[in-house]
């Protein structure tokens, strides 16, 4: 069918090419591109033997002329960026110079800014449609499916949705005393972030995990979780019908959070440069380069995720109450494409969004949040592709 330029090596960039490969009737070539280009062809080794064609490709993201002379010479009918939240407008740009369809997991953020905010990505709304090119954004698991099933409920379920509380729980162990289960740096800029949420239209903020609570997952347990700000409120607020309060919720262990109380305490999670033997550095960009590389996590890893959405509502005058998640094993990930959950849960969405673009029932000129479009074919693909869901109408509510 068509042709996917795939931007970034990691972990997420890892299982969209497998899954490309897997789905070789749709992506029927596929260019892995990355500023280092041993990784492209270390995955490409990989894949060696499918029917999918894989060529891979040096690129500076953060250069635009690079890009198009890239997507000038592969031709791709959609560019798949899973390469850090900082290229999003450099790509968005280079896919608007050629026509091409853009997807991505995450919102653009400034590298001096931690502050994850739909506005710089919206502001192309306009550009896109006149280019009559498709820019879907943040396809992966949280933001992506978790708004793909709150569509899915508001279509399918509720009149009217007043509460949704996105639980994200990850059970897996992977034996370090401390390492993050994807890029280190976002990670980290994410959690030490201020807390906030939507409560009647506006933002509630809150100290970094100032809100803890306890929620009993299904096939994981109790954990505790804390209440964290996450892209996907700013979308769903406004794109879910009758919302009164969105919420997000990360479990975190007490380990996990020592650890990143005394690095905070002396200065490594900053993102402001200091000077060190003459040069300037990063300290979070160098905590990074000395922590577990969350690609060599996959071998290590055991135990489950659980993400999902607690939904409370109205229908047909009743008030109703409704959980959709999936549960996903960090082993299993690793025996099918040789990565652990957390990227296999951001990677399986990439891919199916940048499915449902190609063949056409996701493509309209604009750029659009998940949830604006009919959810039912990516709930049906979520099941086909290895990321089943689950429901519950009776579920433990967090408060
Ligand atoms: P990794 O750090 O493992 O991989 C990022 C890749 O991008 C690396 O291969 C890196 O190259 C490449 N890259 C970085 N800068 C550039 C550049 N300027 N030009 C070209 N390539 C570049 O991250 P992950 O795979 O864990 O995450 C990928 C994306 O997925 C991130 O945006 C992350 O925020 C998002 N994500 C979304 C989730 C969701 O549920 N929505 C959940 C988890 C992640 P190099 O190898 O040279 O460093």
């Amino acid at each position: 069918m068509g042709k996917a330029l795939i931007i970034g090596a990691g972990g997420v960039a890892g299982v969209v090419a497998h899954k490309c490969c897997q789905n070789h009737e749709v992506f029927e070539e596929i260019c892995i591109a990355s500023r280092t280009q041993s990784k492209c062809d270390a995955l490409k080794a990989q894949l060696e033997g499918g029917k999918t064609k894989v060529q891979t490709a040096q690129v500076d993201a953060d250069n635009t002329e690079m890009l198009i002379a890239l997507i000038k010479s592969f031709k791709p009918d959609i560019v798949i960026n899973v390469a850090l939240p900082y290229q999003d407008l450099t790509i968005m740009d280079a896919c608007l110079a050629t026509g091409v369809d853009y997807v991505d997991t995450a919102n653009y953020e400034p590298l001096d800014t931690a502050k994850f905010e739909y506005k710089w990505q919206w502001d192309y709304r306009e550009k896109f449609e006149k280019a009559g090119i498709t820019a879907l954004l943040g396809s992966g698991f949280d933001p992506g499916v978790t708004g793909v099933f709150s569509a899915y409920a508001m279509k399918h379920y509720f009149d009217e949705i007043h509460y949704i509380d996105i639980l994200d729980a990850n059970a897996g162990d992977h034996g370090y005393p401390f390492a993050t289960n994807f890029n280190p740096e976002i990670n980290i800029r994410e959690i030490t972030a201020k807390g906030s949420y939507i409560e009647n239209g506006q933002w509630i903020e809150t100290e970094p995990l100032e809100i803890k609570k306890v929620y009993d997952f299904p096939e994981i347990g109790e954990k505790e979780m804390y209440l964290l700000h996450h892209e996907e409120l700013e979308s769903l607020a406004l794109n879910i019908k009758g919302i009164k309060r969105i919420r997000f919720f990360m479990t975190f262990s007490e380990k996990y959070l020592t650890h990143l109380r005394v690095l905070e305490n002396v200065g490594m999670t900053s993102i402001e440069p200091i000077e060190y033997e003459g040069k300037q550095i990063v300290p979070l960009q160098f905590l990074k380069a000395v922590l577990p590389d969350p690609a060599s996590l996959g071998p290590r890893t055991k135990g489950k995720t659980n993400i999902g959405c607690i939904i409370q509502g109205v229908k047909d005058g009743q008030p109703k109450t409704y959980y959709v998640y999936n549960v996903c094993d960090h082993e299993a990930c690793y025996k099918e494409v040789g990565s652990q959950a957390i990227s296999y849960t951001t990677g399986v969405p990439a891919m199916i969004g940048a499915m449902l673009v190609m063949t056409g029932k996701w493509k309209k000129p604009g750029v659009f949040n998940v949830e604006e479009f009919d959810p039912d074919p990516f709930m049906e693909a979520l099941n086909k592709w290895g990321l089943p869901w689950q429901e519950n109408f009776n579920p433990t509510l967090v408060d």
